[in-house]
């Protein structure tokens, strides 16, 4: 796996600075290179990447050695979250680059502005707007969560099922998918 995460140089009288001194996710590979691409456990280890760049003293540094150094590399050479975008928002970053158009805020940028990570996975919305449009669509904070997590539309209503009120963390959200295969695996087990 790529450790670039856990990169630093060694610590010698005589070296100099590299930004990566003082890089906010050292120690923390796992977290910002999560085995899986998708999924609500992918969307929460990612969010909370996210959020420790978005306070990265060198977070512009970090984006512009990963846009350099990546460039040659197709989506599967890219890994991990890095200044605080996934390897699917760089490569769109590539491309938008190279048609010199301007950078769009992305729906995972869209929901974490507007949320803030609790204790115990939970996760708030914090704005009273509970409409997003995104690309000619509307999305209430649930279905913004459920929809950076999973891949396929909800079924049914979306509800909450971890007991706070309004938690909109993906991977506390259940559709009617899910409370039937969870109520069925239930009286199969009693
Ligand atoms: S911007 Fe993010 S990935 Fe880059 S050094 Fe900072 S915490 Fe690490
Ligand atoms: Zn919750």
């Amino acid at each position: 796996m790529n450790r670039l995460h856990d990169l630093r140089a060694p610590d010698t009288a005589a070296r100099a600075y590299h930004w990566r001194d003082d890089a906010a996710c050292f120690g923390r590979a796992a977290l910002f290179l999560p085995r899986k691409d998708y999924g609500p456990e992918y969307l929460a280890s990612t969010l909370k990447a996210k959020r420790i760049c978005e306070n990265c003293p060198v977070r512009k540094a970090c984006l512009d050695e990963a846009m350099a150094t990546e460039r040659a590399d197709g989506e599967g050479g890219r890994a991990g979250v890095r200044g605080g975008l996934t390897p699917r928002e760089r490569t769109a970053r590539y491309s938008r680059q190279r048609r010199g158009i301007p950078e769009p805020a992305t729906l995972l940028d869209q929901y974490l502005r507007r949320t803030e990570a609790l204790d115990d996975g939970h996760v708030r919305w914090t704005v009273s707007t509970n409409n997003i449009a995104y690309l000619g669509r509307q999305y209430t904070p649930m279905q913004l969560a459920w929809a950076l997590a999973t891949r396929r539309e909800p079924e049914g209503l979306l509800r909450t099922g971890c007991g706070l009120a309004g938690c909109v963390a993906a991977e506390h959200l259940t559709d009617a998918a899910m409370r039937r295969a969870r109520s069925h695996t239930k009286r199969y087990a009693a």
